[in-house]
């Protein structure tokens, strides 16, 4: 039987911590390779896939400032800086099982890839490439969290898929939550997103689907419609 994938534009985040696996290095190669996998499988069913990489694993910048000597905006260009080296892991992971990836930064750095460019992502979506972004929001004070929340709204992706090294969300009481509310997650003080980057995603109705990616078949199943993990909507 052929699946017939839900989605046909996600927006696929993938946190620097989800990548860090095991942790004998800042990335696991094994989680690249394994997202790589299955990105294409979920590409060869026809899903485009965008993708925004966080760069926790490499660097945080609010956790340098003051005994560092950095002040905030300096430390989160580090942590921007570090999204980028994500970034190009990732399209080699992409190009190593064949499929071409484009990354677009939130800041010039041609030399590794172009700048960002809403209407040029669309293009390579629809001609079957994958187009990360790299570099976050480009703005301090901000999180890759945000920059996934701007940039589904922007391709009018259809939802965004939040792989992180957690099954998803608990409440308070340790129960495992298949579907939440922004507002009750809000409420209860729970944490899947950033507070901006929930608010972005409420306001602008763009679901969130929060899973684990170590689980081997949960990228494939998240991107191509299945319930992995917690799903957040209105
Ligand atoms: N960052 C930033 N602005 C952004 C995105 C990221 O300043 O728009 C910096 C910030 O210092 C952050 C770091 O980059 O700590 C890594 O990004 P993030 O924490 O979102 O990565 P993740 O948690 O997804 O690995």
């Amino acid at each position: 039987k052929i699946l017939q994938p839900r989605w046909q534009r996600v927006l696929l985040k993938v946190s620097g911590d989800a990548l860090a696996g095991d942790r004998v290095q800042n990335v696991d190669q094994k989680i690249t390779l394994l997202v790589a996998k299955e990105v294409a499988s979920a590409m060869r069913l026809g899903v485009e896939v965008a993708v925004v990489v966080g760069g926790g694993n490499f660097f945080r910048g609010a956790n340098w400032v003051g005994t560092s000597g950095l002040d905030r905006a300096s430390a989160d260009h580090i942590g921007m800086m570090a999204t980028m080296m994500n970034a190009v892991i990732l399209q080699a992971s992409f190009e190593s099982v064949g499929i071409k990836a484009r990354i677009q930064t939130s800041y010039t750095m041609t030399q590794v890839a172009e700048p960002f460019s809403s209407k040029k992502a669309i293009r390579h979506l629809e001609k079957g490439r994958v187009v990360i972004f790299g570099g976050g929001t480009g703005n301090p004070y901000f999180t890759t969290d945000t920059a996934a929340a701007i940039r589904a709204a922007e391709l009018k992706a259809e939802i965004i898929l939040k792989a992180a090294n957690i099954d998803g969300v608990f409440d308070c009481d340790s129960n495992f939550l298949e579907h939440v509310s922004f507002r009750e997650l809000a409420m209860k003080g729970l944490s899947a997103l950033d507070a901006e980057a929930m608010s972005h995603c409420e306001r602008h109705n763009i679901p969130v689907m929060l899973f684990n990616i170590s689980e081997p078949g949960n990228v494939v199943k998240a991107l191509t419609g299945e319930r992995v993990g917690t799903l957040i909507d209105q």
